[in-house]
């Protein structure tokens, strides 16, 4: 599914967050917003997600304007930098959450919970609670708790910004293997560039609320 935000404004008091932005995002591409610390970057990924209202502008998924539909209207799947898991349930039942709440057949859910444990490489901790596994593992649970109910589109704040730097590495590799093998039309905010390189089909740059620069890495960037 792709995305189109056209025209977007947002401001707090005098301040623009988002000062007339329009971006493409194309279906079945990771695109990465990349930009420094306030430079509009989650409260456009919010207003995609529709956890924030714009002031003017539109976004639309699939040619379909959901300016006006509620996040879950939206057929979306979100990680933020702090997971909020449910830490009385196992890896497991924290990935079957949405589609059992969805009220999926048993059978239906254990085999998607099963393939999505092998996706994120957690089989073998799926009984364990979110309290004994690491950082990153946590992560991947989250992403997989977001693929569960086959999201048109992922959303991706910062997901690895509190780990650690070889935990980070590691992880973007991962997240580029799982895109290449899912294909959701992806949008990952980060404000660290080699991320952006290393996982990104296009990278949009934001600066004071504005894009400045669109393009694939190569594009964009002078790389040896
Ligand atoms: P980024 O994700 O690039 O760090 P944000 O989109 O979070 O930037 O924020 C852009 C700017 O808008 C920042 O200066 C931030 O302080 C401001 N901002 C974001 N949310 C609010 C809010 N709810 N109230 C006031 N200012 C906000
Ligand atoms: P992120 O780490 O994703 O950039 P922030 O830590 O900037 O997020 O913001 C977290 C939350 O606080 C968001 O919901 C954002 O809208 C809100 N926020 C950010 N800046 C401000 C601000 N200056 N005043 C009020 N709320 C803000």
């Amino acid at each position: 599914m792709s995305i189109q935000v056209i025209g977007a404004n947002k401001r707090y008091g005098d301040f623009a967050a988002l000062d007339d932005v329009s971006i493409d995002i194309p279906d079945g591409q990771l695109t990465s917003l990349l930009g420094p610390s306030g430079s509009g970057k989650s409260t456009l990924l919010r207003a995609i997600a529709g956890l924030d209202t714009l002031d003017s502008g539109t976004v639309r998924i699939n040619d379909n304007d959901v300016s006006q539909k509620s996040p879950q209207k939206r057929d979306i799947g979100f990680v933020f930098q702090h997971y909020a898991a449910f830490k009385h349930l196992t890896v497991r039942d924290n990935i079957a959450f949405g589609l059992k709440i969805r009220k999926r057949p048993k059978k239906e859910v254990d085999a998607k919970v099963d393939e999505l444990l092998e996706v994120v490489g957690l089989a073998v901790f799926q009984h364990r609670f979110p309290a004994q596994l690491s950082g990153g593992q946590r992560q991947r649970m989250a992403l997989a708790r977001a693929l569960a109910v086959d999201p048109k589109v992922l959303l991706l704040d910062e997901p690895f910004g509190a780990l650690d730097a070889k935990v980070r590495d590691d992880l973007r590799r991962w997240l580029r293997r799982l895109h290449e093998e899912v294909h959701v039309t992806t949008v990952l905010v980060t404000h660290d560039q080699q991320e952006a390189l290393d996982v990104s089909d296009r990278i949009a740059i934001l600066n004071k609320g504005r894009i400045e620069q669109v393009g694939t890495p190569d594009d964009l960037y002078d790389r040896p």
